[in-house]
């Protein structure tokens, strides 16, 4: 079981790696900063965070601004709540303090295009820190995972915990879920999926039995938790009488599959007479890779933040120095405005399988922090 786990996660990474554009060869381009050489020593350096709400971004907030100081930066860390104005207010505040480099996860990939300009006619470079900053020309570098990969991977996890890889032709009753709307990884996340979950919906392995196959219909506004566990319960009512059983649920991000499990939870299932369904996520939040170990949520998505603050800070400090970065993607990340060159890392699938070697091994959590 173990292996056969194992072994499925190996296949589906190599699935994902030939179904992105992604190169893994790194090379460096010729894009041209904002910012001049010389005079970085210091330097003030904005950071803007989405929100606390969610355990990953206080990791990313905190992991950027430790190694950005030890480099000798200083640094403006903010949190916005996922309020877009207040996060707008934010940059421009860090624009006035004087920051000479601005990095951005935005709230709303496409609100902050007067702050973006306000930067660029202040020679602020900007990086885009996770999401993509859309229909502007002002963001210079972006650091990210792969984000089209991360929705391969859940789908195939979500596969696997079906047994669809080993041969079962269902029919399994699967629901969808989305990220929000206006963060661009979100379409990223359900296209990366729906290229491995159509084939099996068009064969016939997969029913959607709410009928909602679409993204505006199964997206999540600002990645709410409780808008997830609502939609979850209106389609439990809806579409799940009698019999009916639900074997599977795409959830694109943990905080969206502790909501869903809770509306599971109150319809019945997570009994050994009704087990909960197959349930995917994002992130490897704490509260879901315990839930993972506990046999309720099947498996997550690791993206490890410590690596995506190095990455992003080594492209700070080449920027502030009037260097180039090293990026590995010129091609998938277009803005609206221009191919934003970027850097991909990669995401891993951790299920009951692997979370011991992967988690734990990795020091991302220690095993009391699991239990
Ligand atoms: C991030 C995910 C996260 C989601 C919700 C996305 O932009 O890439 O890691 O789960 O936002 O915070």
């Amino acid at each position: 079981m173990r292996l056969g786990r194992i072994g499925g996660v190996v296949s589906a990474i190599a699935l994902a790696a030939t179904m992105t554009a992604c190169g893994s060869a790194q090379k460096t381009i010729d894009a041209e900063p904002s910012a001049g050489a010389g005079g970085s020593a210091g330097a003030l350096v904005g950071v803007t965070m989405p929100t606390k709400s969610s355990e990953r971004w206080i990791h990313d907030g905190d992991n950027v601004k430790k190694q950005l100081e030890a480099l000798g930066y200083k640094v403006d860390l903010q949190y916005a709540e996922n309020d877009i104005p207040t996060q707008a207010n934010q940059i421009e505040n860090q624009i006035t303090k004087g920051a000479k480099l601005l990095i951005v996860a935005s709230i709303d990939g496409t609100a902050l295009t007067s702050q973006l300009q306000q930067a660029a006619d202040n020679k602020i470079p900007v990086i885009a820190y996770d999401r993509l900053i859309r229909n502007s020309p002002n963001v210079d570098y972006y650091a990210t995972f792969d984000n089209f990969k991360v929705g391969v991977q859940q789908a195939t996890s979500l596969l696997q915990g079906l047994g669809v890889d080993k041969g079962e032709k269902g029919p399994f009753n699967v629901e969808l879920f989305g990220g929000s709307p206006d963060d661009n990884n979100a379409t990223f996340f359900w296209n990366g999926a729906m290229s491995v979950l159509q084939p099996k919906i068009d064969d016939g392995t997969l029913k959607i039995k709410s009928g909602q196959t679409d993204f505006k219909t199964a997206a999540i506004l600002r990645w709410d938790p409780a808008t997830a566990q609502k939609r979850m319960e209106d389609i439990l009512t809806k579409t799940y009488t009698g019999d009916a059983k639900v074997d599977g649920v795409l959830s694109p991000y943990d905080g969206l599959s502790i909501g869903i499990l809770s509306a599971l939870k109150s319809s019945g299932y997570g009994t050994s007479g009704q087990p909960y369904p197959v349930v995917t996520g994002q992130d490897a939040e704490l509260a879901s890779v315990k839930s993972i170990v506990a046999g309720e949520q099947y498996s997550t998505i690791f993206k490890d933040t410590r690596k995506l603050a190095e990455v992003t800070v080594k492209m700070a400090d080449a920027v502030l120095k009037g260097g180039k970065p090293e990026v590995n993607n010129t091609e998938d990340y277009d803005n609206g405005n221009k191919v934003v060159p970027s850097y991909l890392l990669d995401p891993v699938i951790v299920d009951e399988s692997n979370y011991k070697d992967v988690i734990i091994g990795g020091n991302y959590y220690t095993e009391d922090q699991l239990k």
